[in-house]
């Protein structure tokens, strides 16, 4: 059972960015304004996230790492109003699966933090014999979560992985691209850092340089399905080495090959040939037209009305970039 897990773990986590992805959307979740991020080896040694959320409750301590458990579906008891992130329940309890996981966590309500190890779905003790309930210890509102030695069991899974500075790579676009999406919200690790004052402009800015002060501000809410639009589009005068889109749907990181070609094709005819954009785009789209709560391994991201939206979209940047270059 507990190797069935584990291979069924390691393909809802495939990489440490992938992990590292979940546990951003479970800090912004939790309400925190700023969160930093530690890595050692392209995240297979430690993956460490420290944020200033609502924290845990020490009971539900225990239950956080089971699958399905999640405590965050108490407090929500309609599924459908829920728009932002996954709602699976699956992610601690895959990372727990294929990692070391130290918990420290305090909520404002409690005069002390708790830490806690977990492994497979569950506390366990830091030595053997003692008692593996959460221990209460000094921390500050919020929490820090450790994945240490990932995929240390799962040896496969590992090979698989190119290098270690690939895989910080990886996570370093993550990084990026929820850094520059959550303005107000500061964000720190090694390169990536932003300040809770800081627009999405700013944060372009701070983290791909020139492109920002040649930016386009696109918004509009479409007439189809009252999709809400927001980005920040390259002008046809600026290139980038590669095509780069931040595609953001109900606040989440996703890749569409659908938008992502019909952007190219806009800016193909205005570019030089080996010349790329730069775009970053926020959908707001009814959770109940958009399958954005897929598999984790699933990043592509397909929602209803597809085609008549990009059509939508692509009007929208063809006319922004004639109005700007008129
Ligand atoms: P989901 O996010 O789909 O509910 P997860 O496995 O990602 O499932 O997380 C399980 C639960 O653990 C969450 O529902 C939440 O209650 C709690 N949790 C996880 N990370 C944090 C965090 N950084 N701050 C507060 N609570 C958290
Ligand atoms: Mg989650």
């Amino acid at each position: 059972q507990t190797v069935v897990n584990r291979i069924a773990a390691g393909e809802v986590i495939q990489r440490p960015s992938n992990a590292l992805k979940e546990l951003i959307e479970n800090s912004l979740d939790a309400g925190s304004t700023q969160i930093q991020i530690l890595v050692k080896d392209g995240g297979l040694k430690v993956l460490q996230i420290q944020d200033d959320g609502h924290g845990i409750r020490k009971e539900d301590m225990a239950i956080v790492c089971e699958r399905f458990t999640t405590s965050k579906l108490n407090s929500f008891s309609d599924l459908t109003s829920i728009s932002t992130h996954g709602f699976r329940g699956e992610a601690l309890a895959s990372i727990s699966h294929v990692a070391h996981v130290t918990i420290t966590t305090k909520t404002a309500d409690s005069p002390c933090a708790y830490r806690a190890l977990y492994a497979d779905g569950k506390l366990v003790p830091v030595k053997l014999g003692q008692s593996a309930d959460p221990k209460a210890c000094a921390g500050n509102n919020g929490t820090q979560i450790t994945a240490e030695d990932l995929f240390f069991n799962t040896p496969t899974r590992l090979k698989a992985l190119k290098s270690t500075s690939d895989e910080y790579n990886r996570i370093l676009d993550i990084v990026t691209r929820y850094a520059i999406h959550n303005a107000g919200q500061g964000a720190k690790m090694a390169d990536v850092q932003t300040s809770k004052e800081a627009s999405i402009v700013d944060n372009i800015k701070q983290l791909y340089g020139s492109v920002a002060s040649e930016l386009l501000h696109v918004q509009k809410t479409l007439d189809i399905l009252n999709v809400k639009v927001n980005g920040y589009i390259s002008n046809a005068n600026y290139s980038m080495k590669r095509m780069t889109m931040l595609l953001f749907i109900n606040h989440r990181s996703v890749d569409s090959y659908a938008i992502k070609r019909a952007i190219e094709s806009v800016y193909s005819a205005l570019l030089p040939k080996g010349g790329y954009p730069f775009v970053y785009l926020d959908l707001e789209i009814d959770p109940k037209n958009v399958d954005v709560n897929v598999h984790p391994t699933k990043k592509e991201v397909h929602f209803l009305n597809q085609d008549k939206i990009i059509e939508s979209l692509i009007d929208m940047f063809e006319e922004t970039l004639k109005n700007a270059n008129d």
